[in-house]
Order: C-alpha cells, then structure tokens, then sequence
C-alpha cells in the first residue's frame, strides 16, 4: 500500500510512518514544518519506500500529485496545542479548515480514503461521565479562543462526514485524546513533555489551575498501531471513533508521579489560567473516552501503562 501522511514529520505523524514502513508499506509525507519537524523523520530517509515533501497541504498541485500517487491519506496535518491555538487563533482555524477541505477535494476526485485525525477537544465541556462518539459537543463562547480549535475539528469532521454521505468518498474519523510520548513538544503547551523538561531540568513544575483537572494519556505507539488497524477496517467507514485511554489521573498528580520518576528536585508550582494562557480561559476539568465503539471495532486494546510512556518519555528527553 502507497500511504501519504499529512503533517508527516510531526509528532504523531512520524511515528505513523515508522510503524506502516515496518509493515512493508511505502510511505509519502508532506508536512510544512510548522510545527513538525525534520529531526522526527530523519532517520526515515535512509528507508527505500520513505518519500517526503516540504510544503504545505495548501499548495494545490503538489497535494493533488501526491494523493494521486498513493492509495490512502492519513490526514494529521493540522494546529496543535492549547498555547499555540490561544496565540495564533487565524492559523488555527485557517490552517484546519482549509486544509482539511483540500485533502477532502483532491482525495474525493479519485476516492482514496481519508483517515481523518480530529480531537476529543471536539466534546468541549461535556459533562459525561465518558465521552460517545455520538454524544453532544458543548462549546464555550466565540470570544475565548480556545474553543476556535474544537470548533474548527468539529467542521472538519462534518465536512469529511458530508463527503462519506453525499459523494460516497470513504472516510474514517478518530478522535484522539491525549497521545504523547518520545517526538512530543512542550512548546505548544503539551503536559507530559513540558513536566518530563522541567522536572530533569530541576526548574518547577508548572501545573495549570489547582490540578484537580484530569486526563487519560495514551502513548503514541498505540495510538498509531489503532489507526493503522482502523484504516483497513470496512466497517469503520463513515464513523467517527474516540481513541485513547480511558485511565484516567488528574494533572497535580501527574506532576507528582514526572518527579519522583525522574528524581527530580523540582516545587510543584501552582499557576493561575489566566496567567497560564489568557484572562478567562477555560479547561475541561475531565476528558474520558468511552471506547466501547473501537474495542468493537478493532479489539482496541492499549500495550502501554502511564508508567511505560513516562519512561520513554523521560528517555526520549535525557537523549536530547
Ligand atoms: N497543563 C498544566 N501545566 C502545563 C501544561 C498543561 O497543568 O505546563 C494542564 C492543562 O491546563 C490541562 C492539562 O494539563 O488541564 C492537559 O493539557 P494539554 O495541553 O497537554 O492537553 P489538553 O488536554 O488541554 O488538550
């Protein structure tokens, strides 16, 4: 199989292509490094079915030849992290919407699947217990800028859905909650790398509001074998899938267990939101997944603990 990975040399997209190169398929890549990175896809080069190209999935042409050659587009491209959203609101929602519209068009002309990657973002401050796929999104106002990026996934996810349904064109949409682990940045706000940073630097880890607020954190690896399983599956056609973990820990006892895992010396410091992204910025204080529909699906099963994935992690960051 010819798959083409849209924002590639990303953090999650780099491990894609790691994973489908090792089953035996070729692998094109394109990916803008906005945020991605060629130091995530370096050691793929050397690999006889790895392609890439740097552009953006704007450029037309070069999307266009690039779905034409291949048999499958796993569409990763897109902003990512809450800080980077609360900074750049217009590339957030421009980079998402038009690029996913793009992907859609060129794909849709001669019917290769799209495996969409939107965000458990999408459910906002729903207040289930856990989150079903077919379950209300509730999103906070237009003025606070975060929910820019759940708005513009949720499109995403009707524009694709609308595809599936009017024109026939086969699309698979996962939901992905919280994917982290070796490649990761903390740049754009990302828990995980920035306590596994702060904590080996000794500097103080910096938890968001009181901590109460929990996550369920999947390491990539399982993430990307999921997806790779999904995208074959008949039956995940025309349906949108949650992804993730549903183990659930709140973020002050993250910090906790980043610093005695590292030995790290580090306070844990408390920082306000508002101090933290922009005056009256909202969190979710809970994120679960149901995963009744994937375990059905694929026999969704995560291989990786939090323990296991902060240890890659920890590993990852102590090489750099
Ligand atoms: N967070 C934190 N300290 C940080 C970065 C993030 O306490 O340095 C919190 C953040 O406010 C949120 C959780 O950790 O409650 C997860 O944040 P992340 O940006 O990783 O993912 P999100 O679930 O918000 O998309």
């Amino acid at each position: 199989m010819k798959a083409l990975i849209t924002g590639g040399a990303g953090f999650i997209g780099s491990h894609l292509a790691e994973d489908l190169l090792d089953a035996g398929h070729q692998v094109f890549v394109i990916d803008d490094l906005s945020t991605g990175s060629i130091d995530n896809i370096e050691h793929l080069k050397k690999h006889r079915g790895f392609n890439y190209t740097i552009d953006t999935i704007l450029n037309s042409p070069v999307l266009a030849e690039l779905v034409d050659r291949c048999d499958i587009v796993f569409h990763l491209a897109a902003a990512v992290g809450v800080m980077l959203i609360v900074e750049s609101p217009v590339r957030t929602i421009e980079t998402n919407i038009k690029g996913t519209e793009a992907v859609l068009l060129h794909a849709n002309k001669k019917k290769k699947k799209v495996v969409l990657a939107s965000t458990s973002e999408v459910y906002g401050k729903s207040k289930q217990k856990a989150f079903k796929e077919d379950g209300d999104l509730i999103l906070g106002s237009t003025t606070k800028g975060r929910w820019s990026y759940a708005c513009s996934k949720a499109i995403d996810e009707f524009l694709a859905l609308a595809y599936w349904k009017e024109k026939k064109l086969p699309v698979v949409i996962a939901r992905l909650f919280n994917i982290v682990g070796p490649r990761q940045t903390g740049r754009y706000g990302m828990v995980v790398p920035r306590f596994v940073k702060q904590a080996l630097l000794g500097n103080p880890i910096t938890v968001f509001g009181n901590g109460k607020q929990s996550r369920c954190f999947t390491h990539v690896k399982d993430a990307v074998r999921a997806l790779i399983e999904l995208s074959a599956k008949d039956k995940a056609v025309g349906e949108v899938v949650n992804l993730g973990s549903d183990d659930e820990i709140t973020i002050g006892n993250l910090a906790k267990k980043v610093k005695s895992a590292v030995k790290s010396e580090s306070e844990i410091q408390l920082i306000p939101y508002d101090k933290a992204y922009e005056e009256g910025f909202e969190d979710m204080l809970r994120r679960v997944p149901d995963l009744s529909k994937i375990k059905k699906l694929i026999r969704y099963k995560p291989k990786y603990s939090l323990k296991d994935i902060l240890k890659d992690t920890i590993e990852y960051y102590k090489g750099r």
